[in-house]
């Protein structure tokens, strides 16, 4: 019996969970486990009621317009409230796409249905005719701990912050909330909000503990989580990094990439494979065995730099990647 436990609520497991969103909670538990910290996991779907004061975090993933708008009438006879007491309160969420639009004011999708949402944070969603979708790269402002985060994009909906409200990171390739303003996601209290699919978590690890230090400091203060070898993780985080970077700049398509590529396993977490030099993780969060050493070729990678918006108001580099995390 762990001395520490997290307690994890995941809310709408069966409607919001696009892309593997659950790898997330599987992450999370075993960065605890591997720190001999428990996790406990409620899962609390539509009609079901527990009570949200006992929790450290919620995780809340992404869903179709169809899932969101069967969400509403659960959402207002009262998980709504709950959400709004518990984000008062100071508890860490994590919410990915349609998850994140939940949680603020409304999302008008494409062909004009109109979803209320619970308006806890000041921001709204309008869907667009054309997607956002593709691999992305952001760099979490330093408030969200400052972490480069590989990611997976698929939405519609283009996400406006209120001018009191802070992004969770700039967008260094790829759409983020709007494809116009160069932001991604949302930093509101404990609240981290964001697009990215995946799942985000097992690929970007100083990205999940800095979510795990914030839930965890508020049921043990001063908590810091040990460091763990994150070989495997970082060799996934860099190598889809230097993917995304190179495809921004058209010298490598992500057709290719993923072509040359061979599936080798299920579920990334908790896996450690024997040879780290050739393991990345693809975008959803599995396992890859690659071929193309040329992918790392460090003359590939040579000045490229952030350049802001693109003639369709994506973000893509054309400089120098941010440095490998070690
Ligand atoms: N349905 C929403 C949109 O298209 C959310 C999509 C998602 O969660 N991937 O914007």
């Amino acid at each position: 019996m762990s001395e520490k436990t997290l307690r994890i609520c995941h809310l709408y497991p069966d409607l919001l969970n696009l892309y593997g969103d659950r790898g997330n909670i599987l992450c999370m538990r075993r960065r605890l486990e591997w720190r001999g910290i428990g996790a406990e996991v409620t899962e609390v779907t539509v009609g079901e009621q527990a009570d949200f004061t006992q929790f450290d975090l919620f995780f809340i993933g992404g869903g179709q317009d169809f899932e969101q708008e069967v969400l509403l009438s659960d959402l207002k006879a009262g998980k709504g409230r709950e959400i709004k007491a518990a984000i008062a309160d100071g508890k860490t969420f994590l919410t990915i796409c349609g998850g994140y639009q939940m949680l603020g004011s409304y999302y008008r999708t494409w062909d004009g249905k109109q979803c209320d949402f619970i308006g806890a944070i000041d921001y709204y969603t309008v869907g667009s005719k054309e997607r956002m979708i593709g691999n992305f790269l952001f760099e979490c402002l330093p408030e969200s701990g400052g972490s480069t985060v590989v990611g997976f994009e698929n939405h519609s909906g283009k996400t406006y912050l209120g001018s009191g409200v802070s992004p969770l990171g700039k967008v260094l390739v790829g759409g983020g909330n709007n494809g116009e303003d160069g932001y991604e996601g949302v930093r509101y209290q404990n609240v981290f909000g964001t697009y990215s699919h995946g799942p985000v978590l097992p690929k970007n690890p100083a990205f999940c503990d800095h979510l795990l230090t914030t839930a965890l400091q508020q049921r043990y203060p001063n908590l810091e989580l040990q460091p763990l070898d994150d070989a495997a993780e970082l060799a996934a985080h860099n190598t889809m990094r230097d993917r995304i970077g190179m495809s921004a700049r058209g010298t490598l398509s992500q057709e290719k990439s993923a072509a040359s590529s061979i599936a080798v396993t299920g579920a990334s977490v908790g896996r450690r494979p024997a040879s780290l030099a050739s393991f990345p993780v693809n975008c959803s969060g599995v396992y890859f065995c690659r071929r193309a050493s040329m992918f790392r070729s460090p003359s590939r990678l040579e000045s490229l730099r952030p350049s802001g918006a693109t003639s369709s108001g994506a973000c893509a580099y054309s400089g120098a990647l941010p440095p490998s995390v070690p």
